[in-house]
């Protein structure tokens, strides 16, 4: 029995300088010294593209979570108050970041990507969101589907881990530049599976207006049940002007989201007697592991799903 107790005495003792010890070899190691959160995860993996080994990343809205509707739990409020570095998207996208930032007591650095950008703007009488409001037209957040813009994107954030880490900043800067050139390969080979298609085969349809900025930068036409957020039903005389469209224009690419429930998108096609596409990533990454589990892959297989449903026979 004592010399039990001695045991437990000699491991109390040790416990300190054994932690310590652990630390600095995970140190040593490479172990990422800067802490970030993203709020959602298309972000949180451009965060970690650009920061490398240098930057430990978390994600508030997890992958498939839809953003607009999120409700932050009193974990994602330690999560942040632990964080270094808050990067968010702002366009109003993230409409309960504000709230949770405030209680959540956070001291860190906190980084706006779309800082700088000019957003495409929806022009009002569309169904009512919860976006900017600018005596009518929006400010659309979703900025990630226009490889172009992101560009901006980029730069913002490798700015923002250089400010934020300064002893590495040539390393986040050297790894923007080298992920802001990726992108641009993905946007070029993007445009050119669009240009193979006539122009009046450029339509489609998903459920929330998620993709503008993709359908202005490849002259698609894309059309919504629902506006700029999920958080606002669709009405019923917007479903059945949808419906009426995609008979009218014989619009073939219809499709589910990732982040939203299917039902509405399945009772549209059913009615319009089309074929759905399959899913489309509009606000989230699929879970790692997955087919959409980085930014460019999810980037890439909504461009293929995408080109190979309007290039159906009508
Ligand atoms: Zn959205």
């Amino acid at each position: 029995m004592i010399r039990i107790l001695a045991a437990l005495f000699a491991a109390l003792l040790l416990a300190g300088p054994v932690q310590a010890q652990a630390q600095a070899q995970a140190q040593a190691q490479g172990t990422p010294k800067l802490k970030a959160i993203a709020s959602f995860s298309i972000l949180a993996d451009i965060v970690a593209q650009i920061g490398g080994d240098k930057v430990a990343v978390a994600t508030l809205v997890p992958a498939m979570g839809d953003a607009h509707v999120y409700q932050p739990s009193p974990a994602d409020a330690r999560a942040v108050a632990s964080a270094d570095l808050l990067v968010a998207n702002g366009l109003n996208f993230e409409t309960w970041l504000d709230r949770l930032v405030a209680a959540s007591g956070f001291k860190g650095r906190r980084i706006v990507a779309a800082e700088g950008i000019r957003p495409r703007r929806l022009d009002g009488g569309h169904d009512h969101d919860h976006g900017h409001d600018h005596g009518g037209a929006k400010d659309d957040p979703h900025v990630w589907h226009d490889l172009q813009r992101m560009q901006a994107y980029v730069t913002n954030i490798a700015n923002g881990l250089a400010a934020a880490d300064p002893a590495n900043a040539d390393y986040y800067r050297a790894r923007g530049t080298a992920y802001a050139a990726q992108l641009k390969e993905v946007d070029q080979w993007a445009a050119a599976e669009f240009a193979r298609l006539p122009k009046a085969y450029r339509k489609a349809i998903s459920q929330h207006d998620a993709f503008g900025y993709l359908a202005d930068r490849y002259q698609i036409e894309f059309l919504a049940p629902q506006g700029m957020s999920t958080e606002s039903e669709a009405s019923a005389e917007a479903v059945a002007r949808l419906i009426r469209q995609i008979k009218r224009q014989r619009v073939q690419a219809v499709f589910f989201e990732n982040v939203v429930n299917p039902r509405l998108i399945e009772q549209i096609a059913r009615e319009a007697r089309v074929k759905v596409g399959g899913r489309l990533y509009s606000d989230a990454l699929s879970p790692p592991g997955g087919e959409a589990d980085s930014f460019v892959k999810m980037y890439r297989l909504n461009v293929g799903r995408l080109v190979e449903a309007m290039q159906r026979d009508s």
